[in-house]
């Protein structure tokens, strides 16, 4: 990586989050803007153009929607499976600021795809899984919702809608130009005073203050997200500055970042029973485990 673009990164804001908020609209939201970060996920695998891009989106989702978690430690898990298509399991999660993603595709299936290929093309029939683990409480919340609509973005939309009755707009751009991939994306959702952490009555996506919001926010342009030379708040200053107060918080730094130390296998491994870690163990006394994130094998110890 040189240093002109490292110098770039800090500049405009890559690997970063912008919270906001639009008080006098009860509506929140984030701006990302993912770059390294993307690029170190994808280099530890061989994707087509195609799934790269899908990849991509999926993380960029996964960073907006990680990035509205209060609780330190909590973790977000988007998992996406399918039948009949080209791809058939997506998985990415967040925590503390932490990215990671991977997918599994059929290489001749994608190699028949065209260039903007539809949901439908991507995964056949399928569902998108989201799930919630609170580091503090140790609850669990899943939420689930078919695979539909003309983009993912428009499948987590759905599922803002169903699961959690929050009307939420959402953007997600990707430029590919050679190695290097930038993608962006910006939620936006209502969110009256009052109302965080308790159950909705109903959902109010009539409310006039936040359709003004969501045509705001749908009018922000591809090029907006992915420019390089854009800051967040200028992309932020751009959709809103008519707005009566436009609230940022401090930029939320990203990483990518895997769980897939030796320690961690062997606290996993350690729960099996003795007949079983003799069958999976090979003859140098180690057991193989496959990190699908980092696309690599680790050798343990058990
Ligand atoms: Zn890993």
């Amino acid at each position: 990586m040189s240093e002109e673009y490292l110098i770039q990164s800090q500049e405009t804001g890559f690997d970063r989050v912008l919270a906001f908020t639009l008080p006098a609209r009860h509506a929140r939201g984030r701006v990302v803007r993912l770059g390294p970060v993307l690029e170190t996920i994808l280099s530890a695998h061989d994707y087509p153009s195609v799934v790269k891009h899908l990849l991509a989106e999926a993380l960029v989702l996964t960073a907006l929607m990680g990035s509205l978690l209060k609780d330190d430690g909590a973790q977000l898990t988007v998992q996406a499976q399918a039948e009949g298509g080209a791809v058939d399991l997506l998985v990415c999660d967040y925590r503390s600021g932490e990215v990671r993603g991977y997918l599994r595709h059929d290489a001749d299936r994608v190699a028949e795809l065209a260039d903007h290929p539809t949901l439908d093309a991507l995964f056949g029939k399928g569902y998108l899984a989201i799930t919630f683990d609170l580091a503090v409480s140790g609850e669990r919340y899943q939420g689930v919702v078919p695979l539909e609509g003309a983009s993912l973005a428009q499948a987590f939309e759905q599922y803002f809608a169903q699961s959690e009755q929050v009307p939420t707009c959402l953007r997600v751009s990707v430029r590919e130009s050679g190695p290097r991939c930038i993608a962006g994306g910006m939620l936006v959702q209502h969110f009256p005073d009052g109302e965080e952490g308790r159950e909705r009555l109903h959902a109010k996506e009539d409310h006039p203050e936040w359709t003004h919001v969501a045509i705001m926010a749908g009018s922000v342009r591809d090029e907006e997200l992915v420019d390089p030379g854009l800051h967040l708040e200028q992309v932020l200053w751009r959709l809103f500055h008519e707005e009566e107060e436009v609230r940022v918080e401090p930029l939320l730094h990203l990483e990518r970042g895997c769980r897939c130390t030796v320690e961690h296998y062997k606290s996993i491994l350690a729960r099996f029973p003795e007949d079983q870690l003799a069958e999976m163990r090979e003859d140098d006394g180690t057991i193989a485990v496959d990190c699908a994130f980092c696309s690599k094998i680790l050798k343990i110890p058990a």
